[in-house]
């Protein structure tokens, strides 16, 4: 909890919330709760897109948004949270200005970044509860180990094609995602490009994590404790096997991860868009204004509330974030996107 605020809620807040209230087991004292609990969404695609209109319209105090990839039309038929016009705009950014819209109540802080070992401890310091969206196992062990470090409640899932995987992890308590996943890598032939995604298995899915995240919010038990629940829409059959703490997993027994630090070089990761995120070896604090006019003598540009878009040519087209993080579009390799950060950010600063 941010600030454990013991605050009457507006009449306002009470109209908002009142099917809320109106219901058995909830009271003001844990809408209060609800109002100051902070929710790391990681992923604003398929998964986070349900699960961020979920937790705006029920009224969680902050919500911290991380995706880092842009919106592009193939999103749409199920990633709920963007409009047709978000097509191109950060997903992080598309999705707080959107959901600010729902609820003006929740504060957002979206961030456009690749999450890694490096990163994910200072991303997920003073959140409550991480919430999964992620596509990667990669991203998942990081935020595993950092879980387990910080103690913060994880609620996992994975879903493709027609089914889905969940269960939630709280330090201590239950088993970590190694003890019940091991080393488990993605299988490129197995992704939600090649196979498909049904979005009413996402939809189902992100109901089930969010009412895993209000218990935690609550202090209440959570359902899916040492219980993994397995969804397929295909049948429309849900499942449930017990499982628990593996007695012989070092990640649980000794959490631990790299200290955070400054990467040497430039991280650059090609992402589902098949466009490329650049994240500088420290974020930077630019100033998007005076970048903009700098950059303007050169190309086309595009100053937005919280992000400039730079036309290089015809196909190429660069976001820049204030952070200093890229996404680039258009490029054909990882060097070329470099590349691009040494030419808009350091070169012309
Ligand atoms: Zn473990």
């Amino acid at each position: 909890m941010f600030i454990l605020r013991e605050m009457k809620l507006t009449d306002k807040q009470r109209e908002r919330y009142s099917r809320m209230l109106a219901l058995r087991d909830f009271s003001e004292e844990d809408m209060n709760k609800i109002m100051n609990t902070t929710v790391a969404m990681l992923g604003a695609g398929g998964l986070g897109s349900p699960s961020l209109r979920l937790l705006t319209a029920i009224g969680f105090g902050r919500i911290k948004i991380v995706d880092r990839d842009i919106v592009e039309l193939s999103n749409i038929q199920r990633q709920t949270v963007f409009n047709t016009e978000d097509i191109g705009k950060p997903k992080a950014e598309a999705a707080a200005e959107n959901l600010s819209l729902m609820n003006p109540e929740v504060h957002f802080d979206p961030i456009c970044i690749s999450i890694d070992n490096e990163n994910i401890v200072d991303l997920l310091k003073g959140v409550d509860v991480i919430v999964d969206g992620l596509d990667s196992f990669k991203a998942r062990r990081a935020v595993n180990k950092a879980s387990l470090l910080l103690k913060i409640p994880y609620v996992f899932a994975g879903a493709v094609e027609y089914y889905a995987n969940l269960t939630t992890f709280i330090p201590e308590k239950t088993g970590c995602l190694h003890c019940v996943m091991g080393d488990a890598e993605d299988n490129p032939e197995y992704t939600c490009a090649h196979v498909g995604v049904s979005p009413t298995v996402l939809s189902i899915a992100a109901s089930v994590e969010i009412n895993e995240a209000i218990k935690l919010a609550l202090g209440r038990e959570p359902d899916l404790a040492n219980r993994l629940m397995t969804i397929d829409t295909s049948s429309l059959s849900f499942d449930f096997f017990d499982i628990g703490r593996a007695t012989d997993c070092d990640v649980c027994s000794h959490p631990q991860i790299e200290p955070s630090q400054n990467r040497k070089e430039l991280g650059v990761i090609q992402l589902c868009s098949r466009s490329y995120n650049v994240s500088p070896t420290k974020p930077l604090e630019l100033d998007l204004d005076s970048l903009a006019k700098k950059l303007d003598s050169y190309y086309s540009v595009d100053r937005k509330t919280r992000f400039i878009v730079v036309r290089i040519d015809p196909e190429i087209r660069v976001t820049i974030m204030s952070a200093g993080n890229l996404i680039v579009k258009g490029v054909n390799s990882a060097d070329a996107a470099a590349r691009l950060f040494h030419d808009l950010i350091e070169n012309v600063n």
